[in-house]
């Protein structure tokens, strides 16, 4: 190595590839997964890039992964002919966490094994979870377009630090080493390898090549036992190669020959999530626009989902040619947690983000996209309510910005919404707007509800008190984004919506003629106590009035109708308004 150096890892690497090593030790064969992943992106970067730049190619255009393993010295190789990276890319991507958010996602880590194995999986594992495997790891990379002698030679052992230096590499991309620990040398088996690139790497578009079986180079027990080496004969024989995955994008294939598993793992390559998605929706348009698109909604939501800077959005692709990860213009932002890909065959190959974002095709792909999505959440719920609820805990609050976003689509989200009941009992979201309307009393007209900071004032609120009397749901509105999202949602199938807090609360016909009657007489005989009271209250008040909404409680106070409620105004407040 020339201009060698030793460098330190960021200390959040160093914390990550502790914990890593800790906690995904019972799912250690993922590394194979994640490498094989990374290769097939770099594969697909180069094919991106190579439609600009043509020579970036060489001659070199089938591009590949190949993995292949060293019994002799316990190693795995996993080599790609894609990207590569530069010397500077090396210290970056494999030295560095580049996300925001990530000190707090390490801070959340507890040291229990099994949840933390959830946390790391939804933070993404990659390239640091060979660790988990191999003593120590190299990586020999060249990036396309750079000279033979801008090789980069990467070594480590995982454990704070790293050496850097420039190697002679003749070919284009990268190859990854992994110096396997002792008790990890089952995985120095190509069988084992080909079943595990089987199961979680078939879905990858690009060849993923071993060996063949029968290969010489893949020295069996018995050369072992008799002592040859099988290193010299491999070198008397040409190696050959044959395809392990099936080197077809899988959403080009028909929905009826892809298995559920298959779909996984697909999931987990383009989302970077370790677990499981909840459910897909896979589409093939043709006509007009002519495009297919593979949505997931995952089952748990990201630790940094209310990060602002948080990359969302959808893998584009062009005729089967990946372009760009994260393309935002797909679906609205209160759809943020969906995953997926979307292949087109209208747009052009050099389509970039500024064409993307005021393209009419693109609009109406957003819309489609947007209402595929909307129909998967309504069959969900419709068919597996305690899976819905399980996705409405996790992403219900961000559903809850839909009716403001997507005002095409209000009734449909309206349906999706899941609140706190006085019926319900607990603070779980459970009550869907149509189990509301279905239970309502005889005479009642509206739904009401109440706004509040948590799920105990807004149990115990005075406003409550005739609701409880006469037996009506309300619904208890807690989470900081209910009463905004009240001001969208007029009515729920026709039926009206009521904030208990606001106003001359109007019963209806909830309340007899009389008790209607008498509250105006009261208003009226007590007309000198309510002057004086706000006399007193002058700068506070608007009026003060009798009421019956209260059954134990001596006052409450109401909200104009048309005021902004308390807590509307605290959220304009904490953000300087
Ligand atoms: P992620 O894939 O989520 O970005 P990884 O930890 O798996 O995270 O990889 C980190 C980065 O290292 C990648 O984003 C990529 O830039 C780079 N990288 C990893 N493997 C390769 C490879 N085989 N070829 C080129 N670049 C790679
Ligand atoms: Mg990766």
């Amino acid at each position: 190595d020339t201009k060698q150096e030793s460098l330190s890892f960021q200390t959040e690497v160093k914390q990550l590839l502790h914990l890593m090593i800790h906690s995904l030790y019972s799912n250690k064969e993922i590394f194979l997964r994640e490498l094989v992943s990374n290769a097939s992106d770099a594969c697909d970067k180069l094919r991106f890039q190579a439609l600009k730049d043509n020579a970036l190619m060489a001659d070199d255009a089938d591009l590949r992964i190949r993995i292949s393993v060293d019994k002799e010295n316990n190693t795995i190789s996993i080599e790609d002919n894609g990207v590569g990276m530069s010397r500077a890319e090396v210290v970056q991507n494999l030295g560095t966490i580049a996300r925001s958010g990530t000190a707090e996602f390490l801070q959340n880590l507890s040291g229990d094994e099994r949840k933390d194995s959830q946390l790391i999986g939804q933070f993404g594992v990659g390239f640091y979870s060979s660790f988990i495997v191999a003593k120590a790891v190299d990586v020999y990379t060249r990036k396309a377009g750079l000279d033979a002698s801008e090789g980069v030679h990467w070594h480590s052992a995982g454990e704070g630090e790293f050496t850097i230096g420039n190697v002679e590499l003749p070919e284009r991309g990268t190859r990854i080493v992994m110096h396997l620990k002792a008790d990890e040398l089952e995985f120095v088996d190509n069988w084992r390898l080909r079943s595990l690139v089987k199961k979680y790497s078939d879905h990858i578009s690009v060849p993923v090549q071993m060996l063949q079986e029968n290969h010489p180079a893949d020295a069996d027990a018995d050369a072992e036992l008799e002592g040859d080496e099988p290193k010299v004969e491999a070198a008397a024989v040409a190696p050959s190669w044959d395809n392990v995955n099936s080197a077809k994008a899988l959403w080009t294939r028909p929905r009826s020959d892809i298995k559920d598993e298959e779909y996984q793992e697909l999931y987990h390559h383009i989302s970077h999530d370790f677990g499981d998605a909840r459910s897909w929706s896979h589409n093939k348009v043709e006509g007009k626009l002519d495009y297919t698109s593979l949505l997931y909604i995952p089952k748990k939501a990201p630790f940094d989902m209310w990060n602002r800077e948080r990359v969302r959005g959808l893998k584009l692709f062009v005729n089967r040619v990946f372009i760009m990860d994260d393309v935002e213009q797909f679906l609205p932002l209160y759809l943020r947690f969906v995953k997926g890909i979307v292949d087109s065959n209208d747009l052009p190959l050099n389509v970039s983000r500024e064409i993307l974002q005021n393209d009419a095709t693109i609009e109406t792909i957003k819309a489609s996209l947007g209402k595929r999505v909307l129909d998967m959440l309504s069959k969900l719920a419709k068919k597996k309510p305690e899976e819905y609820q399980e996705f409405w805990d996790e992403f219900g609050q961000v559903l809850k910005e839909g009716p403001a976003e997507d005002m095409a689509n209000k009734e449909t989200i309206a349906k999706l919404l899941r609140f706190s009941s006085s019926q319900s009992g607990d603070e779980a979201q459970t009550v869907a707007l149509s189990d509301y309307v279905a239970r309502m009393a005889e005479g009642q007209a509206k739904i009401y509800y109440v706004c509040a900071d948590n799920h105990q004032t807004a149990k115990n609120s005075p406003h409550l008190e005739v609701f409880r009397k006469k037996g009506i749901e309300v619904l208890l509105l807690t989470d900081r984004i209910d009463e905004w999202l009240m001001g969208y949602l007029q009515d729920f199938d026709g039926t009206e919506f009521a904030d208990v807090a606001r106003g001359g609360l109007d019963l209806g016909d909830i309340e007899s003629p009389e008790e209607k009657e008498s509250q105006v007489k009261a208003n009226d005989e007590h007309k000198d106590l309510l002057a004086r009271i706000k006399g007193l209250f002058e700068a506070e008040v608007q009026d003060v009035r009798m009421t019956h909404r209260l059954v134990e409680s001596p006052a409450c106070i109401v909200v104009g109708d048309n005021d902004m409620g308390a807590q509307m105004r605290r959220i304009m407040e904490s953000a300087g308004q």
